[in-house]
């Protein structure tokens, strides 16, 4: 499988080069030059197998001619086999309609467990190979940094650079990325918000001169990888919810858009998904750009859900991309027009196509702990404040459909949030029961690149 890049002029490239490079050197994201399809009958076989197995069938296409079938499917093995569920990412029913895709169940609590465990494994696979070191990079709004930081801790090949707006992560989070005790993992909190965060990385990457001399690799969602390893999970639930002679609907909880993208990944690849539900926070802005079709820049509020309190949600462009027929002009323009203005407008006939794909929806406060205090009265279920942002969305949908909501985070990552709206302190699981009591160590930089690109410097991996 060959990768091209959104904004059509950095060389395509094959996989391995696709999770190496993280950003394309035009500032554009790597996409499969077209989209695998899977036959019915093809999806049919996959019915009732392991989590594993999906997994493989899944993303086969997307790795092939770079990577043995045999080597990956046992790297796939070691991804999941930390997870505390035999199912991966079980299904649980809440009512006659509604389903909880619990997404929490590998060591960081998140979401973002399932992707970056296979995604270690892959960079350390490509490392080896080459007989490379990288610097990784990773701008985190509080989950993904945890998720990297577990997952790459014991990295021969890579040391780990993550930056975190300072006080604006939930203490849970700071600390399962600060009490990783690894001369190959550094902690920077950034004076700044999460967009912050991610502008200083995509800065990083735009500078060639340091891209090329301290290898750097980035793992946020801008990475291929991550995308493609979420797939798995739409395809294993709509295989048990009927698919796919049964259509489905998701409603997710999102952000950088990376978690939704893999839902409309799955749909390209043959699954009858019914509707792709984007759910925002007060960081509306996806919301408003479905609504309205202008995408604009407005500031960041800080919110309950902190994992999605972004304003630039990089994934979008993959979308947009494909809203365009693949016209990389079209993607640049819109890019410089967000650059320049922090706006940008969708033309009539891709913003019909945009809603034709997606339905979107937004909770406010109140209604995150309202929606967190009545789910636990009706059904018993504890949900964080993510979820319940993307539940409250769902049940207020009249779907046909069985609508699935995607649960992001366990409710212990945001005890005091879940604590205020329901009254239940949630517990953390045993192997972090002693988080507070674990020392911390952590810088605090300024939100400039050159303070950030000297310390990398200071205290990178010589490549
Ligand atoms: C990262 C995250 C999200 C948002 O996912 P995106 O892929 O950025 O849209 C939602 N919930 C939780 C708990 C997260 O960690």
């Amino acid at each position: 499988m060959q990768y091209v890049s959104t904004r059509g002029t950095a060389p395509g490239l094959g996989f391995e080069d696709v999770i190496l490079t993280g950003l394309a050197a035009d500032g554009g994201l790597y996409v499969p030059e077209q989209w695998p399809v899977l036959s019915d009958d093809e999806w049919r076989s996959l019915r009732g197998k392991s989590y594993a197995d999906i997994a493989l069938a899944v993303m086969s296409p997307f790795v092939a001619g770079a990577i043995e079938p045999g080597e990956f499917r046992q790297m796939i093995n070691d991804a999941y086999a930390g997870f505390d569920h035999p199912a991966v990412t079980p299904l649980t029913q809440l009512d006659a309609n509604h389903w909880l895709l619990e997404l929490y169940h590998g060591p960081t609590l998140a979401f973002k467990d399932v992707a970056l465990q296979l995604l270690v494994r892959l960079m350390n696979w490509a490392l080896e190979k080459r007989d490379e070191y990288a610097n990784v990079v990773v701008a985190t709004s509080g989950d993904t940094g945890g998720a990297a930081i577990e997952a790459f801790r014991h990295s021969k090949r890579a040391r780990v650079f993550c930056l975190h707006p300072d006080e604006r992560v939930s203490p849970v989070q700071r600390r399962q990325m600060t009490t990783v005790d690894s001369p190959s993992i550094f902690n920077i909190a950034i004076k700044g918000t999460f967009d912050d965060c991610q502008d200083l990385v995509k800065a990083m990457f735009n500078h060639k001169e340091f891209r090329d001399k301290y290898k750097i690799a980035g793992v946020n969602s801008i990475n291929w990888a991550r995308i493609m390893a979420q797939v798995v999970y739409y395809a294993t639930t709509a295989l048990a919810l009927g698919g796919p002679d049964r259509k489905v609907s998701f409603t997710v909880p999102t952000g950088n858009f990376g978690d939704i993208f893999a839902g409309y990944v799955a749909k390209k690849m043959g699954l009858p998904i019914d509707r792709l539900v984007i759910a925002t926070n007060s960081n509306d802005i996806l919301d408003r750009t479905v609504r309205t079709g202008r995408y604009e820049v407005t500031g960041v509020h800080e919110t309950a859900s902190p994992s999605m309190d972004i304003q630039v949600s990089s994934n979008f462009e993959r979308v947009l991309f494909d809203l365009y027929d693949r016209d990389a002009d079209k993607i640049n323009s819109a890019m410089s027009g967000l650059k320049q203005s922090g706006a940008f407008s969708i033309d009539e006939p891709q913003l019909v196509k945009l809603r034709q794909l997606f339905a979107s929806g937004r909770t406010d406060e109140e209604a995150t702990a309202e929606c967190i205090r009545q789910t636990l009265e009706t059904t018993g279920k504890l949900i964080d404040p993510h979820t319940a942002v993307a539940y409250n969305v769902a049940r207020n949908i009249d779907s046909v459909s069985p609508m699935v909501t995607l649960s992001t985070a366990h409710p212990a990552k945001f005890p005091a949030a879940v604590k205020k709206a329901c009254g239940i302190d949630p517990a953390l699981p045993p192997h972090m029961a002693d988080l507070f009591e674990r020392q911390e160590k952590y810088e605090i930089l300024a939100n400039d690149i050159d303070v950030v690109e000297d310390f990398i410097r200071s205290a990178g991996r010589d490549v």
